[in-house]
């Protein structure tokens, strides 16, 4: 679904991505991990088409634009921002719609605004009240919600776990991992190594910009080589 190849970006001088390989077929949940400045947002930004970037990123097939966001999110690719991307004084209905805006379907998007409701219980309460109220763990959710009404093919998470406690982690990545039961194709930004090999099908390690190893979770996580700083971050 997703083929990246001699993947580069540049922040100025620096360079923030050099030289990334990554492949996503369809219906897997991939994760990128590494360290603080590793440079996975930077590959899952320039997925998005947030950021201008040398190298190929093709996806069902066809060569992405570089910064092409808009046309990206029509195509079926849709991110939820580190930080969420909640609009604060927005209320929580209102923050859903904005995920619907790329859809043609308007009378078909109104109704799963309504299931999205539904769907996770505590935004239904919320509906009428502001986004800002809602806990960190509920304003993820609601991020993923408002993801989830573009109707995207592949959802690229970026550290949706960040500042959660341990408990909302866990249902958090619970979540995620029914995802692929609904046909969903996930890649996962994560620091959380650990817990993030126990629900992912495969996973890319990154250090200052390149790969540093990949392959299945299993093999990973069973993988004598990666030190106990790297698996211990949860
Ligand atoms: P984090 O968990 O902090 O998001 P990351 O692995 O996602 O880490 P990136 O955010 O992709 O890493 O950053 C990769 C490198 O690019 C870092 O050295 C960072 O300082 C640099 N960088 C990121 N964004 C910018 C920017 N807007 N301007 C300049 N440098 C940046």
């Amino acid at each position: 679904m997703l083929a990246i190849k001699g993947l580069e970006v540049r922040y100025g001088a620096i360079t923030a991505v050099r030289g990334v390989d990554l492949e996503i077929r369809k219906g897997e949940i991939v994760a990128l991990l590494g360290a603080n400045g590793a440079g996975k947002s930077t590959i899952a930004r320039s997925i998005a088409g947030l950021l201008p970037f040398q190298g190929e990123i093709s996806f069902e097939g066809e060569k992405l634009t570089p910064g092409a966001a808009e046309k990206n999110l029509r195509r079926g690719i849709a991110l939820v921002p580190e930080g969420r991307g909640i609009l604060a004084r927005m209320t929580v209905y209102e923050n859903l719609l904005m995920g619907i805006y790329t859809r043609r379907d308007k009378s078909a998007a109104m109704a799963d605004v309504e299931k999205m409701l539904e769907r996770f219980p505590i935004l239904g309460k919320r509906r009428d009240g502001l986004a800002s109220l809602l806990s960190g763990g509920e304003q993820q959710m609601l991020a993923i919600g408002r993801a989830l009404l573009s109707k995207p093919k592949l959802l690229l998470l970026d550290e949706p776990s960040l500042g959660l406690a341990p408990l909302m982690t866990a249902s958090l990545f619970q979540m995620i991992a029914q995802f692929r039961d609904e046909g969903l194709t996930v890649l996962l930004v994560e620091q959380k190594a650990r817990q993030t090999l126990k629900i992912v099908d495969r996973a890319y390690l990154l250090e200052t910009g390149r790969v540093v190893t990949s392959g299945s979770a299993e093999a990973l996580i069973n993988d004598p080589t990666l030190s106990e700083a790297f698996l211990g971050g949860g």
